[in-house]
């Protein structure tokens, strides 16, 4: 039987080969020569008690002892002639639908309304440098989906549901820094996504599955109230077996769709608010100690939160080492978001900070009926457009004249490439989110020293948190609630947060696919 035990090191004997293998032996009691393998399981920082450690999780194979390898398996099969399933969406839930279903016997096609990873990195650079947006593919749109210009950070909170192991070798097996599988906070960068992605896509296509680039889809092609195909906005049907819905939060005409077509749809709470971004040299300083952040060390991340009249606020999204970009899927709004690349090495730290909107916070909104939460984010997001200057200039402020309610005369440098526009953002958010975002950060000057500081900015607005509306589905089916074989999935579907959720969603949903067609 192998031995798992915890070591604590400092950060530069972690990253010794050397410094480790005595630790364990120290530990276990044995001589270094006796360590037949070992593994880290497990690799976390801790930085409270004023100092800088690292905790290791280590599995240890001593002497004669066999090496087991658990690592997941795939076993992709051939699908060329198999049953056809339509996934529509080439995110994180809908490409790992499509390898699940390809281990399951199933041909996934894949439909994008946007455009592979290398030509979608074309439409981003045209974005940053010429500030033109194309609405198919840009930060949210296109191979990938939101998850590929990102952080890539790959922490969910629900780990029980699906295997989270598999999500993370798949990764890895595509590519990603094996450290993903041990790491407390994982996260790739989105420098590395964009190979990951192109491989995941080659796999499906090698098994015979199918992957069509722009190519949106308009609308569900109902049989007796049973999902049998969709049509693409140039008129081509394509048929399948069942339907799986990826389409992200940011697909509002699908919501449209659906609603034009009676497929019930349901109002849900989401989050909104601004960016904010320090020096990283700042969040370092607060999180460390003072002590001189080295190379063994990451940059330093933080999570926030704080209830302020019945409503929680917190970071979102944090990216230590990162660049806020602009996440618009519309040319008449600004909406930001935050990536980084895989060594987090940039000047800045930024963060989404939201406040929690529940539905009864919308009251104004209500002739919109389920779109209500749609509308609010995007009114807000075509105001921070005008503020902005009606370009895709962010409307800015420094983050201690927002709380103060002062005009900021200039602002600090930041990561934002297409510019900021100094804006009154305290006289043009929604009261009941500006007032908690106060309060929100004065209380987190109070835990974080330092964190207050007019050398900090905030930049508007953060409206692409979470979904405002869910597509619902039975529990056990996955199903659709009034319509057989169309399945929801991922973020959009509102049954998912974030990479590595959605991509789990998918392929539960898969699973689900599989016992509806068999
Ligand atoms: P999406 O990733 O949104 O994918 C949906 C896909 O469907 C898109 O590619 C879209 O083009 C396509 N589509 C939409 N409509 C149609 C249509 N009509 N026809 C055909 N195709 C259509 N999450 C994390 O966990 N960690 C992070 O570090 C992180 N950083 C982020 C940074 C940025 C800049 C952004 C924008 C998001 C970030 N997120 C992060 C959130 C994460 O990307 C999403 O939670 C995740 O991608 C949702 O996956 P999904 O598959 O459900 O939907």
């Amino acid at each position: 039987m192998p031995h798992d035990i915890s070591i604590v090191l400092r950060p530069d004997e972690a990253a010794n080969e050397t410094a480790v293998v005595r630790a364990i032996a120290r530990k276990i009691d044995i001589p270094t020569d006796s360590i037949r393998h070992y593994y880290i399981t497990r690799k976390s920082i801790d930085a409270r008690k004023g100092k800088v450690l690292v905790n290791l999780g280590v599995r240890v194979f001593i002497g004669e002892e066999k090496i087991i390898d658990e690592r997941p398996v795939f076993n992709y099969t051939d699908v060329r002639n198999a049953m056809p399933v339509i996934i529509v969406g080439a995110g994180p839930a809908g490409l790992f639908a499509a390898l699940r279903l390809i281990e399951l016997g199933f041909k996934p096609i894949v439909i994008e309304r946007g455009k592979s990873v290398s030509y979608r990195k074309r439409d981003i650079a045209m974005l940053n440098r010429e500030h033109q947006l194309n609405p198919d593919s840009n930060y949210a749109f296109g191979e990938g989906g939101a998850g590929t210009f990102s952080d890539g950070k790959l922490y969910t909170r629900s780990k029980k549901r699906g295997d989270y192991r598999r999500i993370l070798q798949a990764l890895v097996d595509h590519g990603a820094d094996p450290a993903i599988l041990y790491e407390a906070h994982p996260h790739i960068g989105t420098n590395r996504l964009p190979g990951i992605i192109t491989r995941i896509r080659e796999t499906i296509l090698q098994h015979g599955g199918e992957v069509l680039f722009s190519s949106r889809v308009t609308e569900i092609i109902l049989d007796s109230g049973q999902a049998v195909g969709v049509y693409l906005a140039d008129g081509q049907r394509i048929n399948g077996k069942a339907v799986i819905l990826a389409t992200g939060h940011s697909a509002r005409d699908i919501y449209h769709m659906l609603h034009n077509q009676s497929i019930a749809l349901e109002a849900k709470p989401f989050a909104m608010g601004v960016r904010v971004e320090h020096p990283q040299a700042l969040i370092d300083a607060i999180q460390y100690h003072g002590i001189p952040r080295s190379e063994y060390l990451p940059a330093a991340a933080y999570s926030l939160v704080h209830q302020v009249e019945g409503r929680g606020v917190y970071s979102f999204c944090m990216c230590p080492g990162g660049f806020i970009v602009p996440a618009a899927t519309g040319t008449d709004e600004v909406v930001v978001n935050g990536m980084s690349p895989s060594n987090r090495n940039s000047r800045w730290a930024n963060s989404g900070i939201v406040v929690e909107i529940r539905l009864d916070d919308l009251a104004d909104y209500a002739q919109h009926g389920i779109f209500a939460g749609l509308e609010f984010q995007a009114e807000f997001e075509r105001l921070a457009k005008q503020h902005g200057g009606y370009g895709v200039q962010a409307p800015a402020q420094r983050l201690v004249d927002f709380v103060e309610g002062r005009f900021s005369s200039n602002l600090p440098a930041c990561s934002y490439h297409p510019g900021l526009n100094s804006s009154e953002m305290h006289l043009w958010l929604p009261e009941h989110i500006g007032f908690r975002l106060r309060e929100g950060f004065k209380a987190f000057g109070k835990k974080m020293k330092g964190f207050l500081t007019n050398d900090a900015v905030i930049l508007g607005v953060e409206s692409r948190t979470s979904s405002p509306i869910r597509i619902p589905r039975d529990p056990e089916t996955l199903q659709h609630i009034q319509v057989k074989g169309l399945f929801p999935s991922g973020e959009g579907a509102g049954y998912a947060g974030g990479i590595v959720s959605s991509a789990l969603d998918g392929s539960i949903v898969a699973d689900a696919v599989s016992r509806y067609v068999s």
